[in-house]
């Protein structure tokens, strides 16, 4: 269905409800019937509301914060307004790949800027979208990324994926989360296999280690946010960041999880989660169930 004839059946819709308003109000009480119609008005606009979101985030991923949709330039976005502050949901990501030791981090570096992580990886090393997106540039930079995706996401990142050894998406291609992209390399200015991984907001750099922790597979917390001319870029090692930025982190739980693992993990003691949860030690965890834990 095209947008104008969802729109003209939206239209009789409407239409045949306002009729049944005016009808029913000659015998019927009009205070009592009307109640459901508002329901069904509601009902039709979120529905049509969601369908065009849908439409506009396919066609560009975080349409509200990025000026353009472009495969021309890697980076560039001086037009772009950047918020103030801005909340990353960070909670369907995938890891990039399962490999976990960090070769290089983010920073400076030999008097350039590292602006990404470098993870160990071999050539052929499955790589994968870490959330759902659209690939804007799938190109080489024989003496910078080498064999390198840039996939926007619909919660506003962009991620690059360098010195890959292949290439297995298209520009404009719309991709999940954890959708192989790519295959591990040493292309471009790369010593030694590796994945040059960024994670850049509006075109500026984050340390990809304030949102993912490769060791642990896992992200650092469901969210993360952005605040403008503040550093998104701690020094290297950084591994937690908890509540530094006064973000509540909050952890979903997984089957097999303790109170003991998930207090660990996030770096709190047991009594301060079940202080923060109004649970106890006794309480039973269900999967999927959110917990503060800052
Ligand atoms: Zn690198």
């Amino acid at each position: 269905m095209n947008k104008r004839m969802k729109l003209n059946c939206i239209k009789i819709i409407v239409a045949v409800a306002a009729l049944t308003i005016s009808l029913s109000s000659f015998s019927q009480d009009l205070v009592a019937r009307q109640a459901p119609i508002d329901k069904k008005f509601k009902s039709v606009d979120s529905l049509a509301l969601h369908k065009q979101i849908q439409d506009e985030q396919a066609e560009m991923p975080a349409f509200d914060l990025y000026p353009n949709w472009s495969n021309v330039n890697a980076h560039n976005y001086a037009t772009a307004i950047v918020p103030e502050s801005y909340t990353i949901d960070l909670t369907g990501f995938c890891m990039p790949t399962t490999q976990t030791r960090i070769t290089s981090p983010f920073g400076p570096r030999r008097r350039r800027m590292h602006n990404g992580l470098d993870v160990k990886v071999y050539v052929g090393d499955t790589i994968r979208s870490a959330f759902d997106g659209k690939v804007r540039i799938v190109r080489t930079e024989r003496r910078g990324y080498g064999q390198y995706v840039i996939v926007r996401h619909d919660n506003g990142l962009e991620t690059v994926y360098g010195h890959l050894s292949k290439q297995l998406v298209k520009e404009n291609q719309l991709v999940k989360s954890g959708e192989v992209i790519g295959l591990g390399g040493n292309t471009g200015r790369s010593t030694g296999s590796h994945l040059h991984f960024e994670t850049r907001f509006l075109g500026i750099p984050i340390d990809p280690a304030l949102l993912f922790n490769f060791p642990k597979q896992d992200i650092v917390a469901d969210a993360y946010t952005f605040k403008r001319g503040q550093a998104n870029a701690k020094t290297a090692g950084t591994y937690m960041a908890v509540g530094k930025d006064g973000v509540i982190r909050y952890h979903k739980v997984k089957s097999g999880d303790t109170l003991s693992k998930i207090a660990n993990r996030r770096g709190i003691s047991i009594d301060t989660l079940c202080r923060l949860n109004r649970i106890t030690r006794k309480t039973i965890l269900r999967p999927g169930q959110i917990l503060r834990c800052s």
